[in-house]
C-alpha cells in the first residue's frame, strides 16, 4: 500500500518508519526543510511515563484562576471571544473532576509505558544517541509542596515505577550541581525515567526511514485532502496533488484544521509553552540529572552541552512570539539552581503550541473515511508517547490487533459521543 505520512514532527516520522517497517510505500509530506520544526523542535525533553497526565485534572480549574493576572504565572489564560475556545474550555472543565481524570490519566499512561518501551527497543536496534540522560529529580521548595507529593507518591506505588523521597542533605548529595543557598524543602527522585533530544532522535529516524526507502516531501504545504466517493484520493499542495491508499494526519496543531472540511472535529487548542536552550560554560556546576521545579513548572534538562530549561502553558493567546516575562521566569529558574553552570545571557529561546485535546489522551487510528487515519492530539507528552502512538497505527492500518487497549485512545470519543 502506498501510504502518505502530513506532518514530520516527533508523530509523522515516528509513524511513517514503523510503517515503512511494516513493508508500505510512504511518503512524508512536509511544509518545513526538515523535521521537527515546529513543537517537537525543542521542547523540555523529559519521557517519564509515571507522571503523564492530563491537563484537565482536579484543582486545575482553580489555579488558572489563581493564576489569571500574573504574568509570571507557569499556567497563563487569556480569555478571548473565540468560541471554539469557550467550546473547548466547557469540555475541559467537564473533564477535570475525579472521575474523568483518573480514566484519562490511565488511558495516557497505558499508552506512554508502551511507548517507552518502544522508544528502548528503537535504540537498541538502531544504536540511537540523541543526548539522552537517566534519572529524574523533581524539587520541592517547601514542606507543603512535599507534602503534597504524598498523592504521587502512592500513586507511583501503586504503579509499581521505582522512586524515592529525599530529604534536602540527600537531593544535594545526589546532585551536587544544585545551588545550596537555595530553598529546597526535598526532592523525589525517579531514577528510571529518561530524558532525551525529540529532535536528534526525530533526525536519526528519518535518516533510517531514508535509508529504508520512505520518501520524504520538504518545504510542501498540504492545502487540503481531495474527498471522493466516500475516500480521500489525494491531498492538494502548491506543486500538485498527491495520490495514495492511504492518508495519515499528523500535523501537531494544524491538525483539526485540515480534518474540519471533512466533517471531521477534532476540539484542539493550541497551549503554548517556551523553553531556553543555553550553552553549559562549566560541566561541573551543571546537573547530571535532568529536574523539574515544581513551584515554578518549570524542567531543566541536559542535552549534551547544552541545558534546556523548559515551561509554561499558555491558552487563549494567539500568535507565536515570545513573551519575555515567560522567558525570565524560566531564566529565573536555572539561575536558582544551576547558577554557574551555562551562559543563560546567550540563551536561545524558543516557543512551540502543544495540540492539547480537552480530556487529554491522543486519537490514534481510524476516523468514520475509511481509507483516512489520525495520530494527533498529544498535548504535553508527545514525545513520550510517540513512538508507541505510531505503532499503534502502523499496526491498525496493517489490519493488526495493537499491542495495547485503545480504548479512550481513538476519535470514536468525538464522533460519537459517550
Ligand atoms: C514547552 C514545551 C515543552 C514540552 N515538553 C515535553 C516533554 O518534556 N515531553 C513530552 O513528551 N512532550 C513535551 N512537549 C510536547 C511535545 O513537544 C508535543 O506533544 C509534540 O512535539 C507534538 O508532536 P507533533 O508531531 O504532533 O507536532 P509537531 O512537532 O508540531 O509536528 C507537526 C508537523 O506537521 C507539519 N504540518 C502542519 N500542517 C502542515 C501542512 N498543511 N502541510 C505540511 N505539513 C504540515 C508542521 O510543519 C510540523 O512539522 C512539550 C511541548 C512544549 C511546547
Amino acid at each position: 500500500m502506498h501510504v502518505v505520512v502530513i506532518g514530520a514532527g516527533i508523530i509523522g516520522v515516528t509513524t511513517a518508519y514503523f510503517l515503512r517497517r511494516d513493508g508500505h510505500d510512504v511518503t512524508v509530506i512536509e511544509r518545513r526543510s526538515g523535521v521537527a520544526q515546529e513543537t517537537s523542535f525543542a521542547n523540555a525533553g523529559v519521557m517519564a511515563p509515571s507522571y503523564v497526565a492530563p491537563w484537565s485534572q482536579p484543582g486545575m480549574p482553580a489555579k488558572v484562576l489563581a493564576y489569571l493576572f500574573r504574568p509570571e504565572a507557569p499556567i497563563v489564560f487569556r480569555p478571548s471571544l473565540d468560541p471554539a475556545l469557550w467550546r473547548w474550555i466547557v469540555r475541559w472543565l467537564g473533564e477535570c473532576r475525579v472521575e474523568r481524570f483518573t480514566r484519562n490519566k490511565a488511558r495516557m499512561q497505558r499508552l506512554a509505558f508502551y511507548s517507552q518501551a518502544e522508544l528502548r527497543a528503537l535504540r537498541v536496534l538502531h544504536q540511537l544517541e540523541y543526548e539522552q540522560t537517566t534519572g529524574y529529580l523533581q524539587l520541592f521548595r517547601t514542606h507543603v509542596e512535599v507534602e503534597r507529593s504524598a498523592v504521587t507518591r502512592k500513586m507511583l506505588t501503586e504503579l509499581g515505577v521505582s522512586h524515592r523521597l529525599l530529604g534536602t542533605d540527600e537531593a544535594h548529595a545526589l546532585e551536587p550541581a544544585l545551588h545550596a543557598p537555595t530553598r529546597l524543602a526535598g526532592a523525589l527522585h525517579l531514577p528510571d525515567d529518561e530524558t532525551g533530544n525529540c529532535a536528534f532522535f526525530a533526525q536519526q529516524l528519518k535518516d533510517i526511514a531514508i535509508d529504508d526507502g520512505v520518501d520524504f516531501r520538504f518545504n510542501v504545504a498540504v492545502q487540503g485532502l481531495q474527498f471522493e466517493k466516500q475516500r480521500i484520493s489525494g491531498v492538494r499542495t502548491a506543486s500538485g496533488n498527491v495520490g495514495g491508499d492511504v492518508f495519515v494526519v499528523a500535523a501537531g496543531i494544524d491538525s483539526a484544521a485540515m480534518l474540519r472540511p471533512l466533517g471531521i472535529r477534532v476540539p484542539m487548542q493550541p497551549v503554548k509553552g517556551y523553553s531556553a536552550t543555553a550553552a553549559i560554560t562549566a560541566f561541573e556546576h551543571a546537573p547530571r540529572l535532568s529536574v523539574m521545579d515544581e513551584t515554578y513548572k518549570v524542567a531543566i534538562t541536559r542535552m549534551g552541552k547544552w541545558l534546556r530549561i523548559a515551561g509554561t502553558a499558555e491558552l487563549g493567546t494567539r500568535g507565536m512570539q515570545l513573551r519575555d516575562s515567560a522567558l525570565r521566569t524560566l531564566l529565573k529558574v536555572a539561575q536558582d539552581w544551576f547558577p554557574y553552570a551555562a551562559s543563560y545571557g546567550k540563551s536561545r529561546f524558543w516557543i512551540g503550541a502543544r495540540p492539547m485535546l480537552p480530556d487529554g489522551p491522543p486519537v490514534l487510528g481510524t476516523t468514520p473515511i475509511a481509507n483516512l487515519y489520525v495520530n494527533t492530539g498529544h498535548g504535553s507528552t508527545g514525545w513520550v508517547m510517540a513512538c508507541g502512538s505510531a505503532r499503534v497505527v502502523a499496526d491498525v492500518i496493517a489490519g493488526k490487533v495493537p499491542a495495547i487497549d485503545l480504548d479512550g485512545l481513538t476519535l470514536d470519543r468525538y464522533t460519537h459521543r459517550r
